[in-house]
């Protein structure tokens, strides 16, 4: 049961062969099993899901169903979602229960999904391991000492364990791809203005991008159904016309021009990551693509921007936790100004605190124009590296992250080498283009993604670029030890 595509369970949903609460009961079962050790959920709550799988069944009976009708997901724990707690990782949420389901939430409800519960995350979103969050760290299933990348670790590790029939993500820099890659995941993040922002916890409002995480492109292009739409309750949601993301699965790739930029390929990769990378691009010759070579020359520039850009909007995000209106109140204070300190200092982890005094620092007056400005301008650049690289070829390719998953500490002491993770992926956020990850191979054990960043709205072309792969390789189908 726990290795069915969402396709195959929706198929024995319909036919009654099993029901959404048996279903869910079944994950329930191993999130209380594993979950105790692996903590990659923040809040289950058994009643509320099991309710919803009652509701959806009756919904089954009636014949009303969509393809994800009684399927448990897991949602990351930075969408609000009514009456269930909300933290988005940080002692500052650690008691706030949404009033409200953000779009992402009511977009799976109206499809009849089941909320399975809410997963582990870096603190609001910041990191590349999970361990920033107040809820501690999260084990990544292919090996327990190891993190499963970040920001969405916990749902990563969720959907790897099998704690979850698929998951949602965010992904701001890479939290989608990165920690999809060191579980084995596929995981894409869609064009950026494609999925609503509302509801969903604010980091840096320009990149944010919520998308599927999943073990196969096929599982994603349902999701993506689901997720994508017009919201005008998101002033940056795009009114795209609606598409069907299962389309184009099972069309030939004769033709497809694949670009490698030889950036992606170059110092600071791991010579295994990129023997891997390289045979599953020799695979997508076998396919029939052609390979081109190109050039992304302001790769190197991306983290640098990102680290003025994500925290500058971060710092102005987060502002709103001031402890008046919702979360974390300091118990003892002086006067108002004293309130706000305590409130904050005692409610974000040391991640946030940097994020917001690096941003708080390049938007002041005195710095604005040598930082805030000069990186808008760089943003705009490496947009065009990617502009003129599509005029050479329709996907490009390369690796995820530069490494396997790392040991839990390695580097947590290490912010730079902690930032380096998402020297790969962070560009397509600056340039608001889609981007996934498909599992590609294995280095001692531990999974390597493949990237595939494509175009605007060019997402069910990429999404059937992976499952071609998937067709003819079976890594998106191994499953870690000691789990079953
Ligand atoms: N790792 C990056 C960061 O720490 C990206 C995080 C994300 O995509 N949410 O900001």
């Amino acid at each position: 049961m726990i290795n069915k595509s969402l396709k195959q369970l929706g198929e024995m949903l319909q036919t009654k062969q099993i029901s959404s609460v048996e279903l869910t009961q079944t994950y329930l079962d191993r999130i209380a099993q594993l979950n105790p050790e692996m903590n990659a959920f923040i809040t289950v709550d058994p009643d509320k899901s099991l309710a919803q799988a009652k509701q959806a069944d009756a919904m089954i009976a009636t014949g009303k169903t969509t393809a994800l009708t009684g399927i448990p997901i897991a949602q990351k724990d930075i969408f609000v979602a009514q009456g269930w707690r909300t933290t988005c990782a940080s002692k500052m949420l650690e008691n706030f229960i949404g009033p409200y389901d953000a779009t992402v939430i009511q977009q799976f409800n109206q499809a009849g999904a089941v909320n399975l519960g809410k997963t582990n995350m870096d603190e609001f979103a910041m990191g590349s391991s999970n361990e920033t969050s107040y809820f501690g760290k999260v084990q990544n299933p292919w090996d327990r000492s190891r993190v499963p990348g970040g920001s969405s670790g916990g749902s990563a590790a969720a959907v790897a364990a099998r704690l979850c029939a698929a998951a949602t993500g965010t992904d701001t820099g890479g939290s989608i791809r990165q920690p999809a890659s060191l579980c084995g995941l596929s995981g894409l993040k869609p064009t950026y203005g494609l999925a609503s922002r509302y509801g969903m916890i604010a980091f840096a409002s320009s990149l944010d991008q919520a998308g599927p995480m999943a073990r196969s492109c096929e599982d994603m292009a349902l999701m993506m159904n689901v997720m994508v739409g017009y919201d005008e309750r998101d002033s940056t949601s795009l009114n795209h016309p609606k598409e069907d993301y299962t389309r184009e699965l099972g069309k030939p790739l004769n033709g497809l021009k694949i670009g490698l930029p030889k950036e992606y390929f170059s110092e600071g990769l791991d010579n295994n990551v990129a023997t891997i990378v390289q045979a599953a691009i020799d695979e997508y010759r076998k396919l029939g693509a052609e390979i081109v070579d190109i050039s992304l020359p302001n790769t190197r520039l991306s983290i640098p921007v990102y680290y003025v850009l994500a925290p500058a909007e971060a710092s102005s995000n987060l502002s709103r936790y001031d402890g008046v209106r919702y979360g974390h109140r300091a118990k003892q204070y002086g006067d108002l100004m004293d309130m706000y300190c305590k409130t904050r200092a005692e409610g974000f982890g040391a991640e946030v605190k940097r994020r917001i005094l690096i941003g708080t620092y390049v938007l002041s007056a005195g710095y604005y124009d040598a930082y805030y400005l000069q990186a808008q301008k760089i943003r705009r650049l490496i947009a065009q590296d990617f502009e003129n690289a599509f005029k050479q070829c329709d996907v490009i390719m390369g690796p995820t992250a530069p490494s396997t998953a790392f040991k839990i500490g390695e580097k947590a002491d290490d912010p730079i080498s902690m930032y380096l993770q998402d020297i790969y992926t962070i560009a397509v956020n600056l340039a608001g283009l889609p981007g996934m990850s498909v599992p590609a191979g294995f280095s001692n054990n531990l999974p390597v993604g493949l990237q595939i960043i494509g175009n605007y709205f060019d997402e069910a072309r990429m999404l059937n670029v992976g499952h071609a792969y998937q067709q003819v390789t079976d890594w998106h189908n191994r499953m870690p030890e000691g789990i079953a």
